[in-house]
């Protein structure tokens, strides 16, 4: 067997202090760069990546690796620092390292960093997501997103007594395994594994429908889960009529309506898309931001529904690390920053950086469009994109124009999510100056994308 540790560079402290290399980089290891960091991260986790589009399969060459971040930006091993609009997909708001979130963790780490008991911390955090949400008059903690659809699922076929789930086309729920389905295109039918690893058992109850198009239920559904803006495939936005129209639905048949405010929730505002669209969903999953940064999932919703979950009813539901001090600390501190004058201000950032960028690529050639709906910025690629409603209009973005641009950015940098379908996460740190700065390298990244 090789000796890997012979293909990092040995420490050398003339090196280091000439690349202003910080011990947590440096671990011994020398300056290593990014390439030789990943190679050897390859050998120690599958792909080198611990969530797989962090690896750059869908633009092609290798991920920068992360030293450290701050406010808008970020700054790899070889100190190379770009704008970064990829703000954890989303878990970040108020910008990297806030002082607001970090002094909240550091007061919190001391006292300890999970115990296995309640603590006041997670009750003041799910009673700020309560006062912010009124859909949600209980609401559990755990780890990710994903444990909070999974949970959500669980929950929705246990109140009902049912096993049939509707999802829709494009939307993404995180690795739920009833979730992670291949629809068929244009019609609601039944879903097929959209994974190796998923048996068909697991998603025989689970239908696909088109998004932005209400589905016939009938009453073997358990449950209708939804993105209430579809954030995982552009930025879509829900048609008038469409989350109205499940909610009808889902009363006329008994079934459930679940939101996945994951992206959404206090992102879009105050009171979620639900809030923006004034339609009341039954069960809400939490995800990304309520944790400022660190691990967390929630699922909030009506009483009698919530109260179904373990212990008080019949719906298994726990976790070692559920409402952690530290996580509850920082979402916290970030669902206090985030008043509703800072959601005014965020649409505007939005809107302006989403011009900035329209131009750029416009003036170059490059033919991009970039949808904003409220906070949030999407971008589709190619001539023939059009205006997006569903997944099959998604899909005609030009991947191999959104690589070019990604790469043109980069090396402009300009930190951009790795993936064609995902969203572009504007916060408090993109500022008017940091978003002049990302629209002129956005100029002439497009050149350069335009020329092929
Ligand atoms: C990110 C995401 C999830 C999954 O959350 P994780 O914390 O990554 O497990 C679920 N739903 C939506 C809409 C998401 O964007």
């Amino acid at each position: 067997m090789p000796n890997t540790d012979s293909m990092i560079p040995a420490c050398d402290p003339d090196r280091c202090a000439a690349a202003g290399c910080t011990p947590t980089v440096c671990v011994g290891a020398g300056v290593a760069s990014n390439h030789e960091l990943f190679a050897r991260s390859q050998r120690a986790i599958p792909g080198g990546v611990n969530s797989s589009i962090r690896a750059f399969r869908a633009v092609g060459g290798e991920p920068y690796v992360v030293a450290s971040a701050s406010g808008a930006t970020i700054t790899d091993v070889e100190g190379t620092t770009y704008y970064d609009l990829v703000q954890s997909y989303g878990a970040i708001i108020l910008g990297h390292a806030h002082p607001a979130i970090t002094a909240a963790v550091g007061a919190a780490v001391v006292s300890g960093t999970s115990y296995g008991a309640p603590t006041p911390r997670e009750m003041k955090l799910a009673e700020a997501i309560a006062e912010r949400v009124p859909s949600c008059e209980r609401v559990r903690l755990m780890n990710s997103g994903t444990e909070a659809t999974s949970t959500a699922i669980r929950l929705a076929r246990g109140v009902t007594g049912r096993d049939r789930i509707v999802t829709f086309a494009g939307n993404f729920h995180g690795a739920t395994d009833a979730l992670l389905v291949a629809g068929g295109s244009g019609v609601a039918t039944l879903g097929l594994p959209g994974t190796a690893g998923v048996p068909d058992a697991a998603v025989a109850e689970t239908m696909v429908a088109p998004y932005n198009q209400v589905p016939d239920l009938d009453d073997r559904v358990a449950a209708v889960i939804v993105e209430p803006i579809a954030a995982n495939m552009g930025v879509v936005a829900p048609v008038p009529g469409f989350l109205e129209g499940l909610r009808a639905e889902c009363d006329r048949v008994g079934a459930l309506l679940i939101f996945d405010e994951v992206i959404t929730g206090f992102r879009v505002g105050t009171g979620g898309a639900q809030a923006k669209y004034d339609v009341s969903p039954d069960i809400t999953c939490f995800g990304k931001l309520i944790g400022g940064g660190l691990p967390i999932g929630g699922v909030g919703g009506r009483a009698d529904v919530m109260e179904q979950l373990s212990p008080l009813g019949k719906v298994f539901h726990a976790g070692t690390l559920s409402g952690n001090p530290l996580a509850t600390a920082a979402g916290l501190a970030a669902l206090e920053t985030l008043t509703p004058d800072v959601y005014i201000e965020l649409m505007a950032r939005a809107r302006h950086l989403a011009a900035g960028l329209r131009d750029a690529c416009a003036a170059a050639g490059f033919a991009a469009s970039f949808p904003v709906v409220g906070t949030l910025v999407g971008i589709v690629c190619g001539d023939d994109a059009g205006t997006v409603h569903d997944f099959d209009d998604a899909k005609r973005t030009d991947e191999a124009a959104y690589a070019a641009f990604f790469q043109a950015m980069l090396a402009e940098g300009v930190a951009m999510a790795p993936g064609a379908y995902e969203a572009i996460f504007v916060g408090l740190a993109h500022t008017d100056e940091v978003i002049a700065a990302i629209t002129e390298a956005a100029g002439r990244a497009a050149v350069v994308a335009a020329a092929g």
